[in-house]
């Protein structure tokens, strides 16, 4: 466990928590800013943006990475890792797939899934449905699990579980060459529909059949916000915000995709500033 507790900790570094990083740091807050994949790896498939004021016609790539160096600069502590759960106490911890964090408020600034939930997903978190297979693989040593993949992520969770699982499934759900290392892990064309069982999973439906598995991972680029943190309000598929980019949750703030539509980078950066603004204002008032 870090010894260190953050003023604030920052989970996503796309547009919004980029932003919502730089300001803190020029607030001289210290912070600790989560990123598990690259930054915004959606906004650098972009060919060419040209609706983001003073940046006419760049690649997706090259404004992330502008974005990036501008705020690293500026001090804050990259964590590149991914934030698996939250628990809301006097500080927050957070907890990632192999450490644990403390801060004092946070930022959530994950994106969008570009998944919705499966029918029955929800219902069966903690389960059989697990969104980190290092955290949890161990629990279904011996038994046979899914993985459902929209990242490249998901390869590295399936070798992980082909080591410990009879019969590990892999459903990509995008385009790739994945080799697995283990006979156990079998690569399969399916869409997954629905995640089976009433207390715990027994199955999984999918367009090419029933698959019996007792665990499912699902590795998307940004879980649902609800999963991160129970207790957090959603509206449909987003967080509950007011205006000051506060949620439900006393200390705890959002900003960007993960808040609603439009999903755009202007409103992402701007509701960064705010959030990360009505974060310190939180820190002040406690002290
Ligand atoms: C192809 C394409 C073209 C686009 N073109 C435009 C355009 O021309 N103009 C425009 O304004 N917008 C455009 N957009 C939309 C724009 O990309 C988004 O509005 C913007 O990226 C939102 O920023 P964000 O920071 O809220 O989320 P994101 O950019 O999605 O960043 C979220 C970050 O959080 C990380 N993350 C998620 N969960 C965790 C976790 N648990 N732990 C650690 N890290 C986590 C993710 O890896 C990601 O890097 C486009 C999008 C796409 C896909």
């Amino acid at each position: 466990m870090s010894e260190q507790i953050f003023d604030i900790a920052i989970i996503g570094a796309g547009p919004a928590g980029l932003s919502a990083a730089l300001t803190a740091r020029v607030r001289n807050k210290s912070v600790a800013l989560f990123e598990h994949m690259d930054f915004s790896p959606k906004l650098q498939k972009a060919h060419a943006i040209n609706n983001y004021l003073g940046m006419p016609m760049t690649a997706g790539k090259d404004m992330m990475k502008q974005m990036a160096d501008h705020c690293l600069a500026a001090g804050p502590t990259l964590i590149r890792e991914k934030v698996t759960n939250i628990y809301a106490g006097d500080t927050f911890t957070l907890l990632t797939p192999n450490n644990t964090y403390e801060a004092k408020t946070l930022v959530l600034a994950i994106g969008v899934s570009n998944a919705a939930m499966l029918s029955g997903e929800k219902d069966l978190v903690g389960k059989g449905v697990s969104y980190c297979a290092t955290c949890d693989g161990m629990l279904y040593r011996d038994k046979p699990v899914a993985v459902i993949a929209y990242t490249e992520e998901g390869e590295h969770e399936a070798d992980f579980l082909g080591e410990i699982c009879p019969v590990v499934y892999f459903i990509p759900q995008y385009k790739t060459e994945y080799q697995p290392k283990h006979q156990s892990v079998q690569v399969m064309k399916a869409r997954p529909q629905t995640v089976l069982g009433s207390d715990e999973v027994t199955g999984l439906a999918t367009d090419a059949g029933e698959l019996k598995v007792e665990g499912i991972f699902i590795l998307r680029q940004s879980d649902p916000a609800e999963t991160l943190l129970p207790e957090l309000e959603m509206d449909g598929p987003f967080v509950k915000v007011n205006r000051d980019q506060a949620t439900n949750v006393s200390g705890v703030y959002a900003a960007g995709d993960c808040t609603g539509k439009p999903w755009q980078i202007a409103r992402a950066t701007g509701e960064g500033l705010v959030a990360v603004l009505s974060a310190i204002g939180y820190i002040d008032g406690k002290k």
